[in-house]
Parts: C-alpha cells; structure tokens; sequence
C-alpha cells in the first residue's frame, strides 16, 4: 500500500534535492525546438541541444520522415524479430555498415538501449570489462547488467587500465569500452592508445560515439576518425538522436559474428518495439547523402564554434574542452553557474548550468553546445549577452 509513512519518505527525498540544488526542473518548450525556441512565450536562443548539424529541422529529412510515415504507418506494433523488420530497417542497416565500414549494423530504438543490450550478450562469469569512469550513464546500466568482473578505471588513465587488464589475464575474454566524446568537456578519448592496449592484451575494443558521429573526423565518421581508428574499433555504438537525425534511436555495428548474436540475444532488441518508421527513413535519408549534403555543414559548425570560442576567450572566460561543439564555459563555483545561467536566461538565452554532482565539486560549468545551424546574429548576441552578463555577476 501506499502509505503516509511511504509518501512522507519519498516526499523527503524530493525535497532534500531541492535544498541541495540538484532538483532538475524542466523547461516545457512551444512548438519546435531549432536554434531558437520558445519558452512562456519568450523566444530564447537554444545553445544546450546537441543538434550540431541542424538536422532535425531541415525540410529534406522531415520530409523522408514523412514519406516513411505514409508508406510504412507509425509503426509495427511489433519487436523486429516477429513482424518489426522492413526494408526499410535492413536498408538502415546496411547503410550505417557502409558507412563507417564494418560488416553488420543492428538498429534499437535508442542509443541507451544499444548499450544495455550488449555486454550481458558477449560476456559472462569468467570474463572482465573494464570502463572508464566517465562513461554515460547508458554503458555504466549495460555493465551493471552483465555478470563479468567489472573495472573501472580512472578517467583517460591507460596505465591504471593496463594495471586492471593484466590483473584479469586469466579472464576468458576482456572487453574495455569508452565514450569517443565525454560530454560534459567535449573531450575526445584517447582511442588510438586504447586501441593499441587492446591488442596488446588481447581485449575486445568498444566505442560508444554518439557525440562523435556526423561531428569529428574529416568525412564526420567520429571520434574514431579523428583518432585514426576507423575500421579499428571492435564494435561501435551510437545514437541517431545527435547530428544523425535528433530524433531517437540508436545502433550497433561492428564484425557481424557480433551482431548476429545480438539479433539473438539482445533482450533491448529482442523484447521492444522495432524503431519507428519515420526515424528510420529520416535516419537512412541522413546517412546516404551525409557526404553531399551534411559533411558541408561540418565546416560551418566548426567555424561557428570557433567563432564562439574566441570571442568568449577574448571577454575573459576560461573555456574547457576544444575539439568538439560542447564548449564549456568554466565558472567553476557551484552558485556562480547556476546564476549566470538564470541571468543569460533574462538576456533571451537558453543554457543550462551543471554543477556538482553532474560534475566534480569546484567544476561547475554553463555547457553551450554550438550548431551549424547557430546563425552569425544568434551567436553575436548570444556572446553580447554573456559579457553583459558575466561582468554583472564579476565572472569576468
Ligand atoms: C546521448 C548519448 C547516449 C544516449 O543516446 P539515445 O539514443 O538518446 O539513447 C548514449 N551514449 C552517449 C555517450 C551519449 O552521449
């Protein structure tokens, strides 16, 4: 039953993150959600999406969208592997394998479930993975799920992964697995190293790129581009929900032992709803003209993200990361982020402030993500009003 005593507990609980600062209240937006969106009726620039290349409101993809609508319906009402597998799927499927490729791709409906389907299916008792501490959250429940020995190393740290993974030689198999791209600094993992660690203990390699793809590398196939590592890397997760689409849904791809055992055992793939068709032809419209009509888009959201980036610097902030969109401007101090976030908030801004414990205690940080969509006029009044307002709260 649910008792007083039991609402009472919980009812605890909420407040006790209210008084802490950590309650997340959402923002409710009107209409869509483009570089700029509308908020209580104030039109405010968006600069926390991780729609870095504009896709999700370009009139080519929507319309893919909607053609696989028309053709296919909302949906199959169905997990693939009774009637939720189309053409269209297996169309997805191969050309993701094109793309970065590799010999198999295998769709889930997000990024969050590829990674929770994976682990459990490769490793048992008696193997060993090793996890970089600041993995998202989605591989941290993949690992939870699967019963071999788990490590965790410290971030970036190679030696003290080399340490874990020649403690667990006698493993049957080892995987180690990371982010491409850690989203809190947009900082790019040290995949080419990791890579080179894997051979030498003979560990299986996986990538979770879903702020890499369609962002980094010189024909935009990832932090493992950027890395050297493209047809490198084991197996690679990654979400649809970024550059790709901004939509949902996610994908494995790598050697096709892998997916097809996936296809088998994955219980994220086995037992959900197949990906929704308008997702899918949106997704396959994106990853078949990614060169022609998306890599040019790269150019202009490194430009953006530069452009941003020295301006902030010259007004005095001191800005993380570099490489990548996420431009994290540091204020270090928890209540200092949380209020220059309200005040650019007031100059039409819309940003959000992490603090502790999304990040560690002292780190705390407004995180922009910049879009090659951003126009010129959004960006310079989006710099007028941090000067405006990092002078007023003595940040600068
Ligand atoms: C965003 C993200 C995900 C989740 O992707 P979804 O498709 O939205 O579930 C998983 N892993 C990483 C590293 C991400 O950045």
């Amino acid at each position: 039953m649910f008792s007083d005593k039991l609402k009472n507990e919980i009812g605890g609980e909420l407040q006790s993150m209210r008084d802490g600062g950590f309650f997340k209240v959402e923002k409710t937006l009107q209409g869509h959600a483009g570089t700029e969106i509308k908020v209580d009726g104030k039109k405010l620039i968006n600069l926390c999406a991780n729609n870095y290349l504009g896709t999700a409101q370009q009139k080519k993809v929507i319309k893919a969208a909607q053609k696989s609508l028309k053709e296919y319906s909302l949906g199959l009402n169905s997990v693939r592997f009774i009637v939720g597998t189309t053409d269209l799927h297996k169309k997805l499927e191969a050309a993701i394998s094109k793309f970065f490729g590799t010999e198999d791709t295998i769709l889930y409906t997000s990024c969050f479930d590829a990674n929770t389907g994976l682990f459990e299916v490769l490793l048992g008792e008696g193997d060993a993975i090793f996890s970089d501490e600041l993995n998202h959250a989605s591989i941290i429940d993949g690992v939870r799920l699967c019963k071999a020995e788990r490590f965790r190393y410290p971030h970036n740290n190679l030696e003290e992964l080399e340490k874990q993974l020649i403690q667990a030689k006698g493993a049957r198999r080892r995987l180690v697995v990371t982010d491409g791209v850690f989203s809190m600094d947009g900082e790019i993992a040290k995949l080419d190293e990791l890579r080179a660690l894997c051979d030498k203990h003979d560990a299986i390699f996986v990538v979770d790129d879903s702020h890499g793809t369609g962002v980094l590398g010189k024909t935009g196939r990832g932090s493992i581009e950027e890395k050297g590592v493209l047809g490198k890397v084991d197996i690679i997760t990654s979400t649809f929900g970024k550059a790709l689409g901004g939509a949902g849904g996610g994908f494995t791809t790598g050697k096709k032992e892998v997916i097809d055992l996936l296809r088998q055992r994955s219980r994220t793939y086995l037992f959900s709803n197949s990906l929704m068709p308008a997702i899918t032809g949106a997704a396959l419209y994106v990853i078949e003209h990614f060169n022609k009509e998306f890599l040019p888009l790269k150019k202009k959201l490194t430009e953006n993200t530069l452009y941003f980036r020295t301006k902030l610097e010259k007004l005095g902030y001191t800005l993380g990361g570099g490489g990548h969109p996420i431009t994290p401007i540091m204020t270090m101090d928890e209540r200092k982020t949380m209020a220059l976030a309200d005040e650019l908030l007031k100059e039409g801004l819309y940003v959000r402030g992490f603090a502790y414990p999304v990040v560690p205690k002292g780190k705390g940080r407004i995180r922009v993500q910049i879009s090659a969509a951003h126009t010129k006029k959004q960006l310079d009044k989006a710099i007028e009003a941090l000067e405006k307002a990092g002078k007023k709260l003595s940040i600068i």
